[in-house]
């Protein structure tokens, strides 16, 4: 087994386990961007979310909203940040799919998610949402 979250999940190699059940665990992050930055990941290996049964996304984002706030309360932070990075092209480094929880303080200069998208739209969004619903159809 070479995908390394597969390995936390069997046990494989050590991680600082915070909560798991069924189908999701949650650990912190080897390289924590702030304290008590937590990864979640499905049991089942998946690359990207779109790749994830529906099982699996519910069981996913059922541990997220478990350990959101207990996160955030245990290091005094004021929010959180929850985020995917969902392919090599958004910068995703570990093919496994894992949602970021960071916990957030009012002065730590992070920013919103906002901050990340300098570039905006090209496309009207009229002509956007058609297209997604074309999509959603096929
Ligand atoms: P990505 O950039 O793919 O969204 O984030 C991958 C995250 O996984 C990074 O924040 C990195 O620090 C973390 N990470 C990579 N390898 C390990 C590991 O072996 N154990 C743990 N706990 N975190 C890891
Ligand atoms: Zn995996």
């Amino acid at each position: 087994m070479s995908c390394i979250f597969c390995r936390v999940v069997g046990g494989e190699i050590p991680a600082e386990i915070v909560a798991a059940d069924a189908g999701a665990v949650a650990f912190l992050d080897v390289h924590p961007l702030a304290d008590g930055h937590v990864l979640v990941v499905p049991r089942a290996h998946a690359a990207t979310l779109e790749a994830m049964s529906s099982a699996d996304v519910a069981a996913l984002f059922t541990l997220v909203a478990r350990v959101a706030g207990p996160a955030r309360q245990a290091v005094g932070a004021a929010g959180t940040t929850i985020g995917i990075n969902n392919g090599p092209a958004t910068g995703q480094t570990v093919p496994h799919v894992h949602v970021h929880i960071v916990p957030r303080w009012p002065d730590d200069g992070a920013g919103s998610v906002h901050s990340l998208f300098r570039a905006g739209p090209r496309r009207p969004i009229g002509e956007v949402g058609a297209a997604i619903r074309t999509a959603l159809s096929g």
